[in-house]
């Protein structure tokens, strides 16, 4: 099993996507259970940890990751 990595801030993709047509999420909580909340309709969805990895698609951007030289992409 892979682990996704994934941080506070970070732009993540779901594997299904929000009603309102994004796919796009913010993770805006860290901890037992992870919130995220949708980048167009502004919803926020709590999640256990184990759900949120079991659904969680790809991580499309990294909040807290000002510089670009040197980012990581990991091409799934
Ligand atoms: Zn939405």
């Amino acid at each position: 099993m892979e682990k996704k990595m994934f941080d506070l801030g970070d732009i993540v993709q779901m594997k299904k996507q929000h009603p309102c047509g994004a796919n796009e999420m913010e993770i805006i909580r860290m901890g037992m259970d992870i919130r995220i909340k949708c980048v167009k309709c502004k919803h926020s969805i709590l999640l256990p940890r184990a759900k949120f990895e079991k659904s969680l698609k790809k991580v499309l951007r990294s909040g807290s990751d000002s510089g670009e030289a040197g980012a990581e992409e990991s091409n799934a």
